[in-house]
């Protein structure tokens, strides 16, 4: 009977392994923020310290098959091709100087997105190359990469971690006092000092809920501590009411002050002071300049731009998004 036994009981015992090892798995996945699986290089180097530039050189992308898929095995994603998908973006080519703003406009759909997750190498490039400082980001090493561009997204994806922990990961050596204060900017204050555990609370996909703007204005803090040198910001206040919306935008003006970065669908203000203006269409660039040069052009952007004058719409995002 023993024997009969045996062998079910290192079954169920194998299949304790197998789901612990699940967890970590998806732990890790988690941690590192990764849709597919970009390797580091083993003589990646790190960003090169001072001002940092943007470039783009006739990048093309289509999304990996692998997004697709479950990750029934890392082997199997790892050498999916990339080139599955049909092309998203066309030859994509700017330069943004050191401490200048790119505004990318353009229908929803368009690719602005996707320009901005190729720059923190969320995905390589098909063809062309994007530089970070002068070095190709494929050279650079992943941690770097991280401690130098900081994204605000639609989602405001936090990591299944306490408040502080989360604030901290940009910043290891904040105080106390710096992490009230960007959460007072992010308009946080408040509902921090409500949660269960304070700054302790465990927030992220299964703790604390938090609402959509709640969470954006949680990654806005992340931003204000992190101080990196490049800010991308995509869509960064979407989930913001209106009472909120004009402070969290005056702390995030603060942030891109002397920074290298990237808006899209921000404030027509923001748009306006843009440094060079992008409009992207099916995942080409069809127009590019400052607010008047491309006013005075008469094409896509002024045509945006007219029809959010005629309804009065206030943000000329609404219309552009
Ligand atoms: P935008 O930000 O301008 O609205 P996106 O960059 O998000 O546009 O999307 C550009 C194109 O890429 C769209 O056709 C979209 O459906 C597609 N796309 C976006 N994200 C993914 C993804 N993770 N996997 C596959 N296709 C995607
Ligand atoms: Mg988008």
């Amino acid at each position: 009977l023993t024997r009969l036994y045996s062998p079910l009981t290192s079954l169920a015992s194998a299949r304790v392994d197998v789901m612990s090892a699940m967890v970590s798995f998806e732990r890790v996945f988690e941690i590192l923020d990764l849709k597919p699986l970009i390797a580091e290089k083993p003589d990646a180097v790190e960003v090169p310290a001072g001002p940092v530039a943007v470039e783009f050189r006739d990048v093309s992308f289509a999304y990996p098959a692998a997004d697709k898929v479950s990750l029934a095995s890392l082997e199997e994603v790892a050498t999916l091709d990339s080139r599955g998908g049909s092309t998203v973006l066309h030859d994509i080519s700017f330069r943004i100087e050191p401490g200048q703003m790119v505004a990318l406009v353009g229908s929803s759909g368009a690719g602005k997105s996707t320009v901005a997750s190729l720059l923190p190498r969320l995905y390589d490039a098909d063809s062309g190359a994007i530089e970070l400082a002068g070095t190709d980001v494929r050279d650079l090493t992943s941690d770097s990469i991280r401690r130098t561009v900081g994204m605000v997204t639609q989602d405001g994806h936090l990591f299944h971690e306490s408040v502080r922990s989360n604030l901290l990961l940009a910043r290891p050596g904040a105080t106390e006092d710096e992490l009230w204060d960007v959460l007072r900017r992010a308009r946080l204050t408040q509902l921090i000092e409500s949660l269960p555990d304070g700054l302790d609370t465990v927030v992220g996909e299964r703790g604390y809920r938090l609402s959509g703007g709640e969470r954006q204005r949680l990654t806005i803090a992340r931003l204000l501590l992190a101080q990196q040198r490049v800010v991308i910001l995509d869509e960064a206040t979407a989930h913001l009411d209106s009472t909120s919306e004009a402070a969290v935008q005056e702390a995030l003006g603060e942030a891109l002050e002397g920074r290298t970065a990237v808006v899209i669908a921000h404030r027509l203000s923001t748009i306006r002071a843009a440094d060079l203006i992008l409009v992207i269409e099916d995942g080409r660039i069809v127009e590019r300049g400052n607010h008047t040069e491309l006013l005075g052009h008469g094409g896509r952007y002024a045509q945006l731009y007219r029809t959010q004058f005629d309804t009065g719409t206030p943000v000329l995002t609404e219309v552009l998004n």
